[in-house]
């Protein structure tokens, strides 16, 4: 039958087929499954360097880095090698490591944090920040940005960004009113907004958590100052800033978003690059408020496999790696793609926005300046289901979604930019046809 889609994919189609009776959706985790583009999802059997390998032998330019984690490409031998040393010393002992300690050395080197908890999501880290911010101030109420995602917790799934707003949710079924209750929901980039806010609950909230900049609505840097701002109103009223750095940290900068940014927040969350490709996250602050985290503190919180020895020394390897040179590379691989897709969409007549934090960046289907959620929104999914299934049929894979940003790596090579410059130009046009 015929398939609005360039390429068929039958090894993984029959994949999918498979996963959808065993997963729901056929997915682990909902942006995968291709839902908002439509067709089956690849699946990949190998990563190397900037491609990934589907099951039907189909090689691809990787603008997607496993959602942000892999800033060297697939499979770097560094990496690779440490995973391999460390796995085969035994995957995961429940007790402390000194792997544990040489990670967290080198967050509180690159970052503002002075103590740092190791966990195994950007979720958990989010969740356990919220917990130990209502603890320090014995509030309950959270500030969170429309569009801003920071993990499927149940407080911070209100007007979230990511998946949430791949499949256009609300929220999410599950979250009772009396969590939702304890969310106040602001636009983003919106300091009216927030200071209307702590006029009328000052003293009941707990924390503002804020991208550092955000990356899941598609990408909308916050405006000059908005971060600071956001710590002067947060502090004047006794309430803490948590900055989430899991997509920004290390990836922007040798420390994230503060590198180029910097605020003085309370607790900061990282994820993705720190875990090299492993489940590896962390949340961070000065010493006395991370104090109160058990077993030095009253706050509890804690994992079976946080600080795992595998995940660390594969997330140590990628920052060890993550030099000078890499950031300039990351900075330059943003630039160029960034430019051609943007070239190829003009030449095409297609209207968009290029829209970028640092290397971070995302395209917006859209004349609209996107400076929030409700910006966001005008865009033309249609014609960005277009572009990418004209990119993917070209062996280019990105994110299966108008609302994430591209990853770059340093392992983007001329050859991969020059199977990316070809391919822009076919896709432009299909996403004017759309
Ligand atoms: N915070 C931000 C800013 C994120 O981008 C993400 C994931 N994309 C999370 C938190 C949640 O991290 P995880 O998926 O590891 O739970």
């Amino acid at each position: 039958s015929a398939t609005p889609y360039p390429v068929e994919a039958p090894a993984s189609t029959a994949l999918f087929d498979r996963a959808q009776a065993l997963t729901p959706g056929g997915v682990n985790s909902p942006v995968r499954a291709f839902q908002s583009v439509g067709g089956a999802p690849r699946f990949m059997v190998r990563g190397e360097g900037p491609y990934l390998v589907d099951a039907d032998g189909r090689r691809y330019v990787d603008l997607v880095g496993s959602w942000g984690p892999l800033i060297h490409g697939h499979a770097h031998p560094a990496v690779v090698d440490a995973v391999q040393t460390a796995a085969a010393a035994g995957t995961s002992f429940g007790t402390p490591t000194e792997a544990e300690i040489e990670l967290a050395a080198e967050i509180v080197e690159r970052t503002p944090v002075s103590q740092v908890r190791l966990v195994n999501s950007g979720t958990e880290a989010t969740m356990s920040a919220i917990r130990l911010a209502r603890a320090a101030t014995g509030r309950s109420k959270v500030v969170k940005f429309a569009g801003c995602y920071h993990g499927h917790v149940d407080a911070l799934l209100a007007a979230a960004g990511s998946g949430v707003a791949t499949l256009s949710l609300p929220g999410s079924p599950g979250v009772t009113d009396a969590t939702t209750a304890e969310t106040i929901v602001l636009p983003y980039n919106d300091l009216a907004a927030v200071t209307a806010a702590f006029a009328e609950h000052g003293t009941e909230i707990a924390a503002v958590i804020t991208e550092a900049a955000a990356g899941n609505m598609g990408v909308v840097p916050p405006r000059d100052g908005f971060n600071t701002e956001l710590a002067r109103l947060a502090h004047a009223h006794g309430a803490l800033l948590i900055l989430d750095e899991v997509m920004t940290g290390f990836r922007v900068s040798r420390s994230g978003w503060h590198g180029l940014d910097p605020v003085d927040g309370d607790l900061w969350t990282f994820g993705k690059v720190m875990g090299g490709g492993l489940p590896a996250a962390g949340f961070g602050g000065r010493a006395e408020l991370m104090a109160q985290l058990a077993p030095a503190g009253p706050v509890y919180q804690a994992g079976t496999l946080s600080g795992n020895p595998v995940a660390c020394a594969a997330g140590l390897a990628s920052l060890r790696l993550a030099d000078a040179d890499a950031y300039r590379r990351l900075d330059e691989a943003a630039t160029t793609v960034s430019k051609l897709a943007s070239a190829a969409l003009a030449g095409a007549g297609v209207p968009h926005r290029v829209s970028a934090a640092g290397n971070l960046f995302s395209i917006f289907f859209t004349e609209t300046e996107v400076r929030d959620y409700d910006t966001a929104r005008t865009q033309d999914t249609a014609a960005f289901a277009g572009f990418f299934h004209a990119m993917l049929g070209q062996g280019i894979y990105l994110p299966p979604s108008a609302y994430e940003a591209w990853f770059v790596s340093t392992a983007l090579d001329d050859d991969a930019l020059e199977q990316l410059a070809g391919a822009l130009p076919v896709a432009a046009q299909a996403a004017a046809r759309a």
